[in-house]
């Protein structure tokens, strides 16, 4: 199943995208939306009768981190090398603030403080349950689904911080999006699913989830032996390799197969 969140210029609903997509992962042109009684999150998924043309709403951020978006770091060999860093023993953990989150064609807006803003396309998991110490092999069980992320990187503060809270955390740095697809196994992506980032129309990134080098199940049961983890908290999961600078007036698209494609453009703040 695919949940949106969306508007059509009302109060934010959510929703199920019904129908197939296209060879791209585009929804078909005369794709429904079939509106839904609540949070799914926290209510299950309730259809209402109301339904709309995907052409007729705006998707939002299909999820609203309850508490915190936990990222990942140097989470493929490749990248790590292009940033001239070593492979962490141990996955390698940072936080994104809720607020940094935006949906798909929002604008990313470029900080005064950079002058090397980066996009990192990464594959972000929705937490589904309230969770602690969770074991590798029960981590599915608390997965809600799978969605694309932009964790937007100043690249030049990440080097001269020190440490990455500014860097990563300004508004407008997690785009999100366009949907939540709950259907998955996180063995799809351990036997590897591609992604994708364009940049006006180039391909900039190119890789394999099956590049990663600590698995979803991994990240979860590491993760969660530090912190509580909530309904709607938001897992990165890492970027490939091909990381770049965007500048104002760019479009970025990050597509993994199957989960579709989230495109966003980039405004002076
Ligand atoms: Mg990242």
């Amino acid at each position: 199943m695919r949940i949106v969140r969306f508007t059509t210029g009302e109060d934010p609903q959510y929703g199920v995208l019904a129908g197939d997509l296209d060879e791209y992962g585009q929804p078909e042109p005369d794709a429904v939306v079939v509106a839904l009684a609540g949070d799914p999150l926290y209510v299950g998924v309730r259809l209402l009768e109301q339904q709309h043309r995907l052409a007729d709403v705006r998707l939002l951020a299909p999820v609203l981190p309850r508490s915190k978006v936990v990222a990942i770091g140097r989470n493929y060999a490749a990248h790590a090398a292009e940033l001239g860093s070593d492979v962490p023993a141990e996955p390698l953990m940072f936080l994104k603030p809720n607020t940094s989150v935006i949906g798909p064609d929002d604008a990313i807006a470029y900080p005064r403080q950079t002058q090397d803003l980066h996009y990192e396309g990464e594959l972000a998991v929705v937490i589904g349950r309230i969770c602690r110490d969770v074991p590798v092999e029960q981590a599915t069980d608390v997965i809600h689904g799978y969605t694309i992320a932009n964790d937007v990187t100043a690249r030049d503060l990440q080097r001269s911080d020190g440490q990455w809270t500014r860097a990563k955390g300004f508004d407008t740095f997690c785009p999100l999006g366009p949907w939540i697809e709950t259907d998955l196994d996180p063995q799809h992506f351990v036997d590897g699913v591609r992604l994708q980032t364009h940049l006006n129309g180039d391909v900039v990134q190119d890789a394999s989830t099956a590049d990663m080098i600590f698995d979803v199940p991994t990240l979860i049961a590491h993760v969660s032996s530090v912190m509580t983890l909530l309904p709607g908290d938001v897992l990165l999961t890492g970027t490939p390799e091909g990381v770049g600078p965007m500048q104002v007036g760019d479009e970025v698209e990050v597509s993994i197969a199957g989960l579709g494609t989230l495109t966003n453009h980039v405004k002076a703040r």
